[in-house]
């Protein structure tokens, strides 16, 4: 293998990182066929910068909570890849986060945002604080905290920050008013806005509606509809709420939803009342999903993965949460019991041998970088309408963000054909996501 040393020093040089390494080993084992036809890559050491981020930038964030009390979090900021365009991606708020978690999704973002065919480079931030059971005020302090460091790091051509889990219109609302008041500028230096202050319509909506495309996508490509198939949906945050109200659109049934507490299990389906109970539990109460369980009398599964709790079939599985969320065990049931297609609409859901499973049966696995960059689409189009100075009707921006995810589907169908594994759309992401960021370093220069 010529990526096996590339793959050997990552993991050498920064031990603790797994998530990184995982989605290191992923994208480099694929684009093999690519580096073999195009040994220019290898000479110019293309794979050896490729893995190693521009920048990375680690700060203090100190706060204080409602009682007085002084906090310290760790931030982060990690410019991954510029040769395309302005570093981009989001926030993650998350007791979780380290370096290792940055780092890997600052690294699926550069192929994710080159296959969105927008000028936007890969860049990944966050922070360690839990925003879980805080005041608005605290979070509030918190964010206007991590500003005071990150606003020296970023702008409107430079580096571009979203939201991610954790990071929602709230938090960007914080944020961008601590950046504005710091800088006493106006600008485009994050997505994700309020539609009052430079938002995008349709931006909310984007990574559920973009997921829910892409699927629909790999479904008609086995000349099948998403129409009275039963849909198995995880988390019950941004992502997973908008995909379950488009795959109701477009005819599916969706019966579970999760947070990281356990699962529900609807049978009739989460329409209607119920999906606007959702939006209220999660996005103004803040409360947990056992809660539905209680209010519509169905099924809750403490600790389990609405993989395992559906009674009967399952059609197609949208893990809409978290990393390494849909495991081998879990695959094999989703086989068993009828699955044809998997569209992953948070980052690296499924765990590799997983994966593996998937597409060793045949399904139609629509990996995270592909199937969930509607999300950074649709910021790259907020970002276009602040620069012309316009806002855009949501039919409009819906029409964009779907065109992007029908091409960002044909592109990795294409790519996988051409170099040897059609159907497979890990490779064929991976591919076109790779080829063009590569082209741009050789154009550049050894920088
Ligand atoms: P939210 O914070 O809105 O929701 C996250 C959901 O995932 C919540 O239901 C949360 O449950 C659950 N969750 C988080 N951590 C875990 C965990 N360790 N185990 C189980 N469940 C967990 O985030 P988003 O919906 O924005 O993001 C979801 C995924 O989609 C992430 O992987 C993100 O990187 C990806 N993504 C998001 C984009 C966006 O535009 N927002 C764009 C592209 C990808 P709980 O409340 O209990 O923590």
């Amino acid at each position: 293998m010529v990526v096996e040393k590339v793959i050997e020093r990552v993991i050498s040089r920064d031990p603790d990182q797994k998530e990184f390494h995982q989605a290191v080993k992923e994208v480099l084992e694929s684009i093999e066929p690519v580096l073999k036809k195009h040994p220019e890559y290898l000479k110019a050491k293309i794979v050896d910068r490729i893995v190693e981020p521009e920048r990375q930038i680690i700060f203090r964030v100190p706060w204080v909570d409602d009682n007085g009390e002084i906090h310290v979090n760790r931030g982060f900021r990690v410019e991954f890849n510029s040769a395309i365009g302005p570093y981009k991606g989001g926030l993650r708020l998350h007791p979780s986060v380290y370096m290792g978690i940055i780092k890997f999704l600052g690294f699926e973002q550069i192929f994710k945002n080159s296959l969105t065919g927008l000028p936007m480079g890969g860049g990944k931030g966050g922070s360690d604080f839990d925003p879980k059971g805080k005041s608005d005020m605290e979070v509030m302090r918190f964010c206007q905290s991590f500003m005071n460091e990150l606003f020296r790091h970023i702008g409107p051509d430079t580096d571009v920050p979203a939201g991610d889990i954790g990071v929602g219109g709230r938090e960007i609302g914080y944020l961008y008013g601590q950046y504005r008041k710091i800088t006493n500028r106006f600008d485009s230096v994050l997505t994700g806005k309020g539609l009052k202050w430079g938002g995008s319509l349709a931006r909310p909506e984007a990574t559920g509606y973009g997921c829910s495309y892409f699927c629909e996508e790999m479904l008609k490509a086995r000349n099948e509809t998403f129409k009275d198939k039963i849909v198995a949906i995880s988390g019950s945050g941004n992502v997973a709420q908008y995909a379950v109200q488009k795959v109701n659109q477009l005819g599916g049934k969706v019966v579970t939803l999760s947070d990281s507490a356990g699962s529900i299990y609807d049978p009739d389906g989460i329409t209607g009342e119920k999906w606007n109970f959702i939006m209220d539990l999660k996005n103004v109460k803040r409360g947990r999903i056992s809660e539905y369980a209680k209010k519509f009398g169905v099924q809750y599964y403490e600790g389990k993965r609405p993989w395992v709790v559906v009674d009967g079939p399952i059609h197609v599985a949208m893990p809409c949460a978290t990393q390494n969320e849909l495991n081998l065990a879990e695959a094999k049931h989703l086989v068993d019991n009828g699955v044809i297609a998997v569209s992953e609409g948070a980052n690296m859901p499924t765990e590799p041998d997983a994966v593996d499973h998937f597409i060793s049966n045949k399904i139609s696995f629509g990996p995270g970088k592909a199937a969930n960059a509607g999300g950074v689409a649709t910021s790259g189009i907020e970002m276009m309408q602040n620069h012309i100075g316009t806002s855009w009707t949501f039919e409009e921006v819906d029409r964009q963000l779907h065109q992007i995810m029908v091409n960002i589907h044909a592109n990795s169908a294409a790519a996988a054909a051409k170099y040897g594994s059609p159907g497979n759309y890990v490779v064929g992401a991976n591919i076109a996501g790779f080829v063009k960021v590569a082209d741009a370093m050789m154009d550049q220069g050894v920088i």
